[in-house]
């Protein structure tokens, strides 16, 4: 039992706490200048930098759309005149080394193929800025280990586009199971996927483009969904592929199905998928059961603990995320998604590669 002081005396710790995290992110980025927010270039318009990223960026406190890097310029006039992006500020992929001499530009965040994550964190970091990078973070663990050593060697953050981690339903999900709330987790059920439709020569489909298929794209989540579930680091995995459609997905996966065996015990299996609409994370613990469903995506996550809704508010994901690594900038800490958050994920998508070809269990 806490007596009331030890109740009260522990509030006003948080609150003097928060109070002079607010002050000194105040100052920190007050001290940039007259440039309140950070500013961030998105590198690569498509889907997701036009559909959720640039909007977001309308809604952040702590950063704004400063900048562009595209290929094509009739985005480039497309997107300065929505969002009201100054000449100086836009670069093609030829002139994106000049970005180093722009005060305006904080963050770049790279969103484009998984093939061209890596060359364009190195040279965003080279360029003195600090990086976010979608997910999957590279074509395999080793490329990211380069992405990681040359952000340090340029003394920059980086951070993967792991938005999740600040989305309230799944921190909910990291609590009750790192802290074995209900007990101890002993079983993860996972899947998450979609039902591909788009154009059968997207980048999407080519290996040499995207890595791989439905793994690296979607499964991506299931993966680290049973990591943050369970807070632990997986030791070992065997795969098992389904190939319906060969004429679509002559290059990358289609289906997987894997099980990862974890230091804990806990039984975990997980599927990904470019032909089924999955996205859960079902829980079994000692004690009780808890679920997301959708558990991955941003139209709004939904879960259940021992068969009652989690009530829980959906927020915009992506603008915590951006928030949160301005945050990280403005302070100089590292990120809660850095460089190795994505390593560890790409670390298991290479050994579910590797039993894929084995057909055995592969350590991780
Ligand atoms: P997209 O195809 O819609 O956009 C990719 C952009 O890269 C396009 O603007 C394209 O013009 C440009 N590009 C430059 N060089 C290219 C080349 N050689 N081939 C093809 N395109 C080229 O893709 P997207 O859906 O926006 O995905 C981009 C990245 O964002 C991927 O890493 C993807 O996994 C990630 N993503 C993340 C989420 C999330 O929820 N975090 C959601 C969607 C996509």
């Amino acid at each position: 039992m806490k007596t009331n002081y030890q109740v009260s005396r522990r509030g006003f710790i948080k609150t003097g706490a928060v109070a002079a995290t607010a002050l000194m992110l105040g100052n920190a980025i007050n001290a940039l200048g007259a440039q309140k927010k950070m500013g961030v270039a998105l590198v690569g318009l498509g889907y997701y930098s036009g559909g959720q990223l640039a909007p977001a960026l309308l809604q952040t406190k702590n950063c704004y759309l400063a900048g562009i890097v595209t290929g094509t310029p009739q985005k480039a006039a497309d997107w300065s005149k929505k969002y009201n992006i100054p000449q100086k500020n836009i670069y093609n992929y030829q002139n994106f080394g000049e970005i180093a001499k722009n005060p305006d530009i904080d963050i770049v965040y790279i969103v484009l193929p998984v093939s061209m994550h890596k060359e364009f964190t190195i040279r965003a970091a080279q360029a003195g800025k600090h990086v976010i990078c979608e997910k999957p973070m590279a074509l395999n663990a080793a490329e990211c280990r380069e992405m990681i050593a040359a952000c340090k060697k340029a003394n920059r953050l980086l951070s993967i586009g792991y938005r999740l981690h600040f989305e309230p339903h799944t921190k909910e999900v990291m609590r009750l199971g790192q802290k074995k709330v209900m007990g101890k987790v002993t079983q993860i059920d996972t899947g998450n996927g979609f039902t591909y439709g788009g154009d059968p020569n997207a980048w999407r489909l080519k290996k040499a483009l995207a890595g791989g298929g439905g793994l690296m794209d979607m499964g991506i989540y299931s993966i680290q969904g049973s990591r943050y579930t369970l807070g632990e680091e997986p030791i070992a995995v065997k795969a098992t592929q389904e190939k319906t459609k060969p004429e679509l997905f002559k290059e990358v996966d289609e289906t997987v199905f894997w099980e990862l065996k974890f230091p804990s015990g806990a039984k975990v299996t997980g599927k990904s998928s470019y032909n089924n609409n999955w996205g859960y994370l079902h829980v079994t613990t000692e004690n009780g059961n808890f679920e997301l469903e959708p558990a991955f995506g941003y139209g709004g996550l939904d879960g259940k603990v021992n068969g009652k809704p989690m009530n829980i508010p959906n927020i915009n994901q992506q603008a915590a995320q951006m928030d949160d690594f301005a945050t990280c900038v403005a302070l100089n800490k590292p990120s809660r998604v850095p460089g190795e958050e994505g390593l560890k994920d790409m670390k298991v998508v290479d050994a579910i590669y590797r039993s894929l070809d084995s057909g055995k269990w592969e350590n991780i």
